[in-house]
């Protein structure tokens, strides 16, 4: 109807290196650079590896071969081929990784530490095999693995995947990175009574002796390695929250899940607003789900106001809403409401389901971060249109199962108005005319491992939340206009060790002036192109 022929080939392989070329109307402005030259990727690493495997399952398990047998190979391939390996290590088919995870046969490359550990966790540390050399830490507990609930001890598959993004985007050194699951049991009955179950078979301990748990091992942490970076992924959103608080300043720490799905989507509406008339304090932001990522992101977007535009937080609260489970976040459910939906209450009348809250509060931003496939209708798709000439559409929920809608009903159902930025890929779309317009996807990927890479570069005390508003502004101003306009809010992920050197960069120079970590030597008070070169100089090398 609208003149698309049909999604186009998906087109990772064989695919043309573009230049980085950082744009001069930017808010964030940066010099050119031409570290790629136009040359043709060769593909034929990718499809030997690949060789007699069609699923993507069969892919990852393809890479967790090489990666056992040539670890060296196995990061040269993750480096230059990123844009085609990291479907298969990461979002989408991670997720069936870790729902498989004890079926599948693998030697997990991370460490288990469980209840049963308990009173030894440091001994463990210790005795891990590049334990003087680990500087970056992903830890899960399984209880929240994208949006497919609690996996248990299955959720390692997580840690494995999110800590080789710290070397294939960010290059930081394989040999310090460590990926550990927290195996506290599962309320999953299938994997309790699945005989192949690897993890512990008991319910999930709450309260004191969950909390203590934890407690032995980021104290273990402490004593073990000064200066580690550790990054908590894929918890619940009750424990989430309330360990990123406890935690945030006692070591270098950060959620992925709430902190760097705030910084990617706050990169996405900053690159979407150089799209549309009216700026951030202009937007009304409805997010469909309340949990770590929409409260991450509603909080970090409240802290862009007020730190950019002088909007005071509470007032900046005020133009961003919240839908759960039981409709619109609002004043008269404050007493039910959990704790960290509770500044998000404000006083509005209430809506029992998406399309009338659309209606009735008139977002301009829409953002989908429920794992509710098809929440995004096309009435609703049609409503949010009715609000402003180009609706900022954003299904986050992952993996492509939970997505609230694809880049062909958005497209479709606005008439190509939309703004659209999905948590898992989706195919370009092809007009009759011949144009192509491309789905972004907002990849933390873009923004953790610069942050962790940062954070260990600059040994920072921790890590507070105007770091990440920095990352999310620097990363926004790294695509052209010419990009934008065909829907590419984010550069291209091929150009992924280029973004993060030079996101990593900046943080770094932003967190030494901040005071928050100290200037390796020589570089105290240093601009931001000698930072550039240090953090490139810091990159993992796969050749050579
Ligand atoms: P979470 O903490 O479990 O939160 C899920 C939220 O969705 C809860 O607030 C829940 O409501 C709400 N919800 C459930 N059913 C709903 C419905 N029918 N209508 C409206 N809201 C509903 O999960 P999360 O960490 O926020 O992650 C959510 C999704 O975002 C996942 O699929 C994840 O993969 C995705 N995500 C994407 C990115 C990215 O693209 N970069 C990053 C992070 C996360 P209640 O509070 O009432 O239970
Ligand atoms: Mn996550």
């Amino acid at each position: 109807e609208n003149g698309i022929l049909a999604p186009s080939d998906g087109g990772l392989l064989r695919k043309t290196k573009r230049r980085t070329r950082f744009c001069a109307e930017a808010p964030f402005p940066y010099q050119e650079t031409d570290l790629y030259g136009d040359e043709m990727v060769a593909s034929e690493d990718v499809e030997k590896v690949f060789q007699g495997a069609e699923a993507g399952i069969d892919k990852y398990l393809a890479l967790r071969a090489l990666h056992a047998k040539d670890p060296r190979g196995y990061y040269r391939l993750l480096v230059e081929h990123t844009e085609e390996v990291l479907p298969f290590i990461y979002t989408p088919t991670v997720g069936e990784a870790c729902q498989k995870y004890s079926k599948l046969n693998i030697q997990t490359t991370g460490l288990y530490l469980s209840l049963a550990d308990r009173g030894r966790i440091l001994d463990k540390l210790r005795s891990w095999k590049h334990g003087d050399k680990v500087s970056a830490i992903v830890v899960t507990d399984g209880e929240r693995i994208l949006g497919l609930g609690d996996l248990g001890a299955g959720g390692m598959g997580i840690s494995e995947g999110k800590i080789q993004l710290y070397t294939a985007a960010a290059g930081v050194n394989p040999d310090s990175c460590l990926p550990i699951c927290l195996d506290v049991g599962t309320n999953r009955e299938s994997l309790l009574e699945d005989p192949d179950y690897i993890g512990m078979r008991q319910k999930r301990p709450t309260g004191i002796p969950y909390y203590s748990f934890l407690d032995e091992f980021i104290q273990a942490l402490k004593a073990w390695r000064p200066h580690l970076l550790l990054q908590f992924e894929d918890f619940g959103n009750h424990t989430a929250f309330v360990l990123l608080n406890k935690y945030r300043n006692q070591l270098c720490c950060f959620n992925d899940d709430i902190q760097g799905t705030a910084a990617i989507t706050l990169a996405g509406i900053l690159g979407a607003l150089r799209l549309k008339s009216g700026g951030l304090t202009d937007q009304k932001i409805l997010f469909h789900g309340a949990g770590e990522a929409g409260v991450g992101c509603g909080e970090l977007i409240a802290l862009a106001l007020n730190v950019w535009h002088g909007v005071p937080l509470p007032e900046a609260r005020k133009r961003i809403l919240f839908m759960d489970s039981k409709g619109l976040v609002c004043k008269q459910r404050v007493a039910k409401l959990q704790d960290h939906k509770i500044p998000f209450a404000h006083d509005l009348d209430y809506a029992p389901d998406l399309l009338t809250a659309v209606k009735l509060h008139k977002p301009t931003v829409l953002v989908g971060v429920s794992t509710q496939k098809g929440a995004f209708s096309e009435e609703v798709i049609r409503a949010m249109c009715d609000n402003c000439n180009r609706p900022v559409i954003f299904p986050l929920s992952n993996p492509t199962s939970k997505s609230e809608c694809t880049y062909q009903e958005a497209f479709e159902a606005s008439e190509g108005k939309v703004i659209f930025a999905s948590g898992s890929p989706f195919d370009p779309l092809t007009m009759r005319d011949g144009q192509t317009f491309y789905p972004a996807q907002a990849n933390n990927a873009y923004i953790f491992p610069a942050v962790g890479h940062a954070a260990i570069l600059c040994k920072a005390k921790c890590i507070p939340d105007e770091v990440f508003l920095e990352a999310a502004k620097c990363l926004s101003g790294l695509s052209s206009d010419r990009d934008l306009v065909k829907g590419k809010l984010f550069p291209s992920f091929s150009e992924i060790r280029e973004v993060s050197a030079t996101i990593t960069a900046h943080l770094c120079k932003y967190i030494c002036e901040q005071g928050l970590g100290e200037a390796p030597e020589g570089l105290e008070g240093s601009d931001f192109s000698a930072w550039l070169s240090y953090a490139r100089e810091q990159m993992y090398e796969v050749r050579g």
